[in-house]
């Protein structure tokens, strides 16, 4: 067996692509003196080599100015939460108002899900995919004892069909459709962090919502991997953090959108605190919270500057690039990935790859299922080079992510494989 795509064939791809300037506006970890293949930004984006001097622009600001810095320089801390909002916007596709950079991504669903998730005797339930991020597994739980219900029958896990690795559609509507007014909330991933499938929201978000139940996504995988088109998809709320493919760093804060329908109720509940409380007053210090219009009013408290300006250094990117171009580079590179890996694969039987192969169904994200083999697989791959991520019990994760990934790595991997024997 051999690759049928050669080196040079990648390398034209490489010389073809638009952006792939961008690769030298970030740090790549070293391998015995050369760049690592690093495929690993759905699990911690890589440093853009602008965040250094964002961070240190901050420092200064803090030892020039002091507590005044809240008002100066031409990136006022007081108001550090609003020069995010429109990248933020543009990246999710939602209307600024609709979005607010705060706290972390686990924070923030449950912040949600203060407001969103209402209880009552008839209408408990949330709906799930089976085999969610852990975090998003705990959060559900606690959320349901914390109303004093029962995780085993106030949640509904959707599973893949017998003998199948991802879910389909039209198994989570008639389960939506089956459990009905019971449902009060159906949360979804945007792409599932083990099989890398996209799921179809906008189709997920009308049926939650024609059982009358709200509807959540937890955006991790998908924020900075996929166009988003939040306001128009109708979710009543979404959350995404910054450090996966958003390259904002460990740690990184986490984005929140709430639907324009909810922006003016402050009778809806939630846990509030000064940030979130209307700004003209914010500084008279007196009872009684009133929220700020949209997302805003979701916030508790004051922006983590340190952590901002690290984000922010990587919107521009993004902004740079824009996320339709990079969209476009993904599939295709996705694409090159895959046929790839199944030319290395053949006779060998390594692996399955069992992320959808319709690329409207996927991410950059390929997912391996091993075998026996798989582990060793993945230190022989680590041995030389690559960074990928190991997902227990036996899936090799490869994100080529389009920001700063050459289709020359792309076919390193394949060439890598090739040498691989057991
Ligand atoms: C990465 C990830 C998390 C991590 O949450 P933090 O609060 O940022 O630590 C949670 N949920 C999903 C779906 C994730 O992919």
């Amino acid at each position: 067996m051999h690759l049928e795509v050669s080196l040079e064939q990648a390398r034209q791809l490489d010389a073809q692509d638009t952006l792939r300037g961008f690769r030298d506006q970030f740090i790549f970890p070293q391998h015995e003196g050369k760049d690592v293949l690093y495929l690993c930004g759905n699990s911690l984006g890589l440093q853009p080599k602008s965040v250094r001097a964002a961070l240190l622009q901050e420092l200064d600001q803090w030892a020039e100015h002091g507590v005044e810095g809240h008002f100066r320089g031409n990136l006022p801390w007081m108001h550090y939460h609003k020069f995010l909002k429109e990248q933020s916007a543009r990246l999710v596709g939602a209307h600024p108002h609709e979005v607010v950079v705060m706290n972390t991504l686990t924070v923030n669903l449950h912040l949600m899900m203060t407001s969103f998730y209402r209880p009552t005797a008839q209408r408990y339930k949330i709906m799930m995919e089976a085999g969610a991020f852990p975090s998003d597994q705990y959060a559900m739980e606690s959320q349901v004892r914390w109303h004093g219900l029962d995780p085993e029958t106030a949640i509904v896990e959707i599973a893949p069909r017998e003998g199948e690795e991802t879910l389909r559609t039209e198994d989570i509507l008639a389960s939506i459709e089956q459990h009905g007014d019971t449902l009060a909330l159906v949360m979804f991933g945007g792409v599932n962090y083990y099989t890398g499938q996209f799921y179809e929201l906008e189709t997920i978000a009308r049926a939650g919502h024609a059982v009358g139940a709200m509807v959540g996504f937890d955006l991790a995988h998908a924020a900075g991997n996929l166009p988003l088109r939040l306001h128009d998809w109708g979710p009543d709320f979404a959350v995404w953090c910054s450090y996966k493919y958003l390259n904002s760093g460990p740690g990184g804060p986490s984005g929140a959108f709430v639907h324009e329908r909810h922006a003016n109720n402050p009778d809806l509940p939630r846990f509030a605190g000064w940030w979130g409380h209307d700004e003209k007053e914010r500084f008279q210090m007196r009872k009684g919270f009133k929220p700020m219009y949209g997302a805003d009013g979701w916030q508790l408290s004051n922006a983590q500057i340190l952590a901002f300006a690290a984000h922010k250094a990587s919107l521009d990117l993004f902004d740079a690039a824009g996320m339709d171009n990079l969209r476009a580079k993904s599939v295709k590179m996705t694409a090159f990935l895959e046929q790839i890996l199944l030319q290395a694969n053949e006779g060998k039987n390594l692996f399955k790859i069992i992320t959808p192969a319709d690329p409207a169904q996927r991410g950059c994200q390929l997912s391996l299922l091993t075998d026996h083999r798989g582990k060793a697989l993945f230190d022989y791959l680590s041995d030389n080079g690559i960074m990928a991520d190991w997902r227990e019990p036996n899936v090799i994760r490869f994100a080529p992510v389009p920001m700063y990934t050459s289709f020359e790595d792309v076919w390193r991997v394949g060439e890598l494989i090739q040498g691989f024997h057991r």
